[in-house]
Formats: C-alpha cells, sequence, structure tokens
C-alpha cells in the first residue's frame, strides 16, 4: 500500500530499508517505532519504555543501520560499530535475525556473540570486520578480555531488555561493557518496567534522552480477550486440562510463578495426552532452544513458562495465554498476556484464581484499569477410574478433541461474547 509505505518513509527511512520493510510485510510503522525513529535519526540518545510485542526490535534497528550504512565507512578488525545488548540467547539471535532480514539490501556485516559454543568462530568473524554485533553481556566481556573486540569504536549501544538483564544479575557486566566504550556513542535503552536500578542505570548511561512511553493499558484491553475463572488451587490442574482441550485453543503458554510448578504442571499435562514442554531459567539453553523449537514447529502446542523465561521471546499466532496462578507483581499480568495479541493479532488471556488470589486481581485490575470478565465452568466431576496414563502417545500436533471434550468445551463461551 502505498501510504502505508510512505509513512515509513515519512519517518525518514531511505529506500533500502524500506524496500525490505516491504519484503517482509510491515506496512505500518507501530506506536514506538512511529516515535522513536525520527529521533534515532536525528542522533539523540533514548529511553524507551514498553513492553514485549511492541516492536521495539524495528525501532532501534532500522535508524542504527540506515546510520551506518550512510556513513559509508568499513568496519575495522574488531571494532564493531554498533553494540546491542540482550539478556539471553534467545533474544539476541531474534534481533540478530531481524537486524538480517531489514539490512538485507546493505552491505552492512553483523554477528551474534553468546556463551555456551566455540568462541572460535565468533573471533574468526569479529577479526573481519563487524558493523554490528548482538551480543550477551558474559562471552562479550570473555572475548573483550582476550581482546578478540575492542569497543572504543561503538557509535551505537543498545540495551534491550534492561530491567531483565539486571534481573539476570548483569548490572555490573553490563556497566563494565558500557565504560569501555567511547562517550561520543549514542545510546539507547529499552526496557519493559522502570524499577529504581533501571531507571539509575538510564541516568548513567543517557545523555539528554528522548523518553517513549508505550503504554501497556493500549495493548492489554484493547486487542486482548481476557477472563478469569474462579476455581481452587486444587482444582487447577483440572480446570487447565478442560480449558485447553476448547477448540478456540489452537496455541497457549500457561504461566506459574515458580519453576516447579511449570515443570509439574507440564508434566501432568503431558500424562493427559496434551502435548506441553516447559520452559525456566533452570534449564540449559540447549533445553530452552528445543522446547521454543518444539513449540513453534508444533511438537507441543502448549508451553508452560515462568515469567522470566519467556519475557520478550516473540512466538507467533499463540491463541491464549492462560495464567495458572496470577503474578505477584501485577506487571508481570500485562507482560504475559501480551504473549498472545502480537502486533495486532486477536487473542485471549484466561487466568485462574483461588479465592485467596482476589486481592492480586484487583491489583491487576487497577493497573490496567479494566475488569476482566468472569466466567463460569462446570468442571465434569472427577472420574476415579479416569486415572492418568503413563506414557501418552506421542503426537505431532495438537490432537483432534474427542467428542465428548467437545461437548465439554461448549461449557466456555466463545471468545468475543462477553458474559458478566
Ligand atoms: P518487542 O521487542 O517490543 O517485544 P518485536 O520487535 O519482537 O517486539 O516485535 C513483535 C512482533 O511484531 C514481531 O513478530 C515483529 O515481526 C512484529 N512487528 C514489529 N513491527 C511491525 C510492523 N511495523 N508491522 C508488522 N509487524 C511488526
Ligand atoms: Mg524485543
Amino acid at each position: 500500500m502505498t501510504t502505508s509505505l510512505s509513512d515509513f518513509q515519512s519517518l525518514g527511512l531511505g529506500e533500502k530499508l524500506r524496500r525490505a520493510l516491504r519484503d517482509v510485510g510491515y506496512t505500518e510503522p507501530t506506536p514506538i517505532q512511529t516515535q522513536a525513529i525520527p529521533h534515532l535519526l536525528q542522533d539523540r540518545d533514548l529511553l524507551g519504555v514498553a513492553q514485549t510485542g511492541t516492536g521495539k526490535t524495528a525501532a532501534f534497528a532500522l535508524p542504527l543501520l540506515q546510520r551506518l550504512d550512510e556513513e559509508n565507512s568499513l568496519a575495522k578488525p574488531r571494532r564493531p560499530r554498533a553494540l546491542i545488548l540482550a539478556p539471553t540467547r534467545e533474544l539476541a539471535l531474534q534481533i540478530h535475525e531481524e537486524l538480517e532480514r531489514f539490512g538485507k539490501y546493505t552491505e552492512l556485516r553483523q554477528a551474534f556473540i553468546f556463551g555456551g559454543v566455540s568462541a572460535n568462530p565468533q573471533i574468526k568473524a569479529l577479526r573481519q570486520g563487524l558493523d554490528v554485533v548482538v551480543a550477551t553481556p558474559g562471552r562479550l566481556l570473555d572475548l573483550a578480555g582476550q581482546r578478540h573486540i575492542d569497543l572504543s569504536e561503538v557509535e551505537v549501544l543498545v540495551l534491550d531488555e534492561a530491567d531483565r538483564l539486571l534481573d539476570m544479575g548483569f548490572i555490573r557486566d553490563v556497566k563494565r561493557i558500557v565504560a569501555q566504550t567511547p562517550n561520543s556513542r549514542q545510546s539507547l535503552l529499552f526496557s519493559a518496567t522502570m524499577p529504581h536500578a533501571v531507571a539509575a542505570l538510564a541516568r548513567e548511561i543517557l545523555d539528554d534522552p528522548v523518553r517513549v512511553d508505550v503504554s501497556p493499558k493500549q495493548v492489554t484491553v484493547k486487542e486482548i480477550d481476557q477472563r478469569f475463572v474462579m476455581v481452587g488451587t486444587s482444582d487447577k490442574q483440572r480446570m487447565l486440562e478442560h480449558l485447553l482441550r476448547d477448540d478456540e485453543v489452537s496455541r497457549a503458554i500457561v504461566f506459574t510463578r515458580t519453576k516447579h510448578g511449570a515443570n509439574k504442571v507440564a508434566k501432568k499435562l503431558g500424562n493427559a495426552g496434551i502435548g506441553a514442554e516447559a520452559i525456566h531459567g533452570n534449564k540449559s539453553q540447549g533445553a530452552r532452544q528445543r522446547a521454543l523449537k518444539n513449540f513453534k514447529n508444533g511438537d507441543s502446542w502448549v508451553l508452560v513458562a515462568t515469567d522470566i523465561a519467556a519475557r520478550g521471546i516473540d512466538i507467533d499466532a499463540v491463541s491464549h495465554v492462560i495464567n495458572y496462578e496470577l503474578p505477584h507483581e501485577p506487571e508481570s499480568y500485562v507482560h504475559r498476556i501480551g504473549r498472545t495479541a502480537r502486533a495486532g493479532a486477536t487473542g485471549a488471556a484466561w487466568s485462574l484464581v483461588d479465592p485467596s488470589e482476589r486481592s492480586r486481581l484487583r491489583a491487576v485490575e487497577r493497573l490496567i484499569r479494566f475488569s476482566p470478565s468472569e466466567i463460569e465452568v462446570n468442571l465434569p466431576p472427577r472420574d476415579p477410574a479416569e486415572a492418568p496414563r503413563v506414557n501418552p502417545p506421542r503426537r505431532r500436533s495438537r490432537p483432534r478433541a474427542s467428542t465428548n471434550q467437545r461437548a465439554n468445551a461448549s461449557a466456555l463461551p466463545r471468545a468475543g461474547s462477553r458474559r458478566r
């Protein structure tokens, strides 16, 4: 569409990037892109407060690529011109992939640097000269310590998901990395929340930043069908299985508060014949990557996750987010439900609320200034003969619900029908 393409054009982006955007199918900038890109092209520092799913990657990547491309200078060996720090390997990889897609009509060279694998290919790429490096803090510092990378010519520094970088204990690493970059750099910091530690870091790193806020209110209220069901803790697992069997649910992320809870819930779902994977911080990078891959390619259609593990991971077409428990922090509710309805798609978020969690529900309502509607679900009576199967058959994709299950599922209101 000509009108939409001129939107990216009116933000100041050149032809090479607009062509790449057309290839990836972005026709209109998201609010954070509209607000951030013109300032970034003017070389301003930026503090971006935005939830996941708002399009932050393109907001920082497009102006960064444009700037480096226009300067028309080659990266020197071991001296990248732009550095993007992300808290986990999954996030860094996603950013790297987006950069490759956006930069495909430029000659810019980029790589992704992360721990847990041999450093040699990374060292070799650095030696050949890289314009953009996306990295997790640990490996980057190792390589800097061994003089394989020199940050003295970094022109643009991006800290993505800063709150999570700090949650994961990277504050000192981040400061050590920043200290190796020149003061003349352009700096960007993105964070979903602004606890004191992040605000302090922002003050330290940013110079007279433009502040862009993308309020979570719009994300949650407008695009996501939010409901809750009152259910005692001891019945939650059964309720979860019942809800997941609703025909409306094609791909779901279930949130638990603890890692242990995530494992337990996923295991029981498996026993009930529902293909589920758990993902949380205690799992190795490899195990997390595998769980995500199985979920993305449909080997499993339910992902059971903790807040930290799931933040910022971009998975398309999640039809439902189910809160097995409400989080302690109401802000986490917003992050969680942001996993559905990505970039304008519709989605639903259901919460299982034990009577003892009512005050948490109130806290969420105050934050989002909206009351999710209550759904009443009659659980089928517990059948003692229906002991969990020990070795459920492995299924490649979501099993068809049996007629019986479908009849149960119709106890649920359809998405979109508001019932109080
Ligand atoms: P965040 O980093 O804020 O969580 P992402 O940058 O990962 O968000 O973007 C979320 C999703 O929205 C991704 O699937 C991305 O490809 C898509 N997206 C981002 N910007 C646009 C746009 N302008 N048009 C369409 N889709 C977009
Ligand atoms: Mg992101």
